[in-house]
């Protein structure tokens, strides 16, 4: 444990940011999970142990982290923020029935030919989501 906490706190340091108790609570927060959460979510986990984080302190910890590229922001749905500690590329799985969000390997969709673009378009980068039903919402 205060092994990862040294891990994070370099990982801070390494990206030139200034470490302050809610950037770190907020990045292993991050790290430790994969639902994707949202700023509400995070500051729900959060304030069992560190009731003063409001909104506004995880949003500015969040937008810091950001611009170092240590977390993105990932948008599944229209007007919904969430937040992901794993930075390099992936595509998502997202449930229709309980709004669950999963990883999916970069590799499981390497076909997709972005030379494949019209004319004058230049394609640099995109992320596949997939919708549909996850384990526990298949109903057998
Ligand atoms: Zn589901
Ligand atoms: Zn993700």
């Amino acid at each position: 444990m205060q092994q990862q906490a040294n891990a994070i706190v370099q990982t801070l340091k390494a990206r030139g940011l200034r470490v302050t108790p809610q950037r770190f609570a907020v990045y292993a927060n991050l790290l430790s999970r994969a639902d994707h959460p949202t700023v509400e979510q995070i500051l729900t986990d959060l304030n069992k142990d560190f009731p003063v984080s409001s909104q506004a302190t995880i949003y500015s910890s969040l937008q810091a982290l950001r611009e170092v590229g240590l977390v993105r922001e990932v948008l599944l749905e229209e007007g919904v923020s969430r937040y992901d500690a794993k930075v390099e590329p992936h595509h998502h799985f997202c449930c229709r029935q309980c709004g669950a969000i999963e990883d999916i390997a970069w590799n499981n969709f390497q076909c997709i030919e972005l030379k494949n673009l019209r004319p004058g378009l230049r394609g640099e980068t995109y992320e596949v989501t997939v919708q549909g039903l996850c384990d526990r919402c298949i109903v057998e």
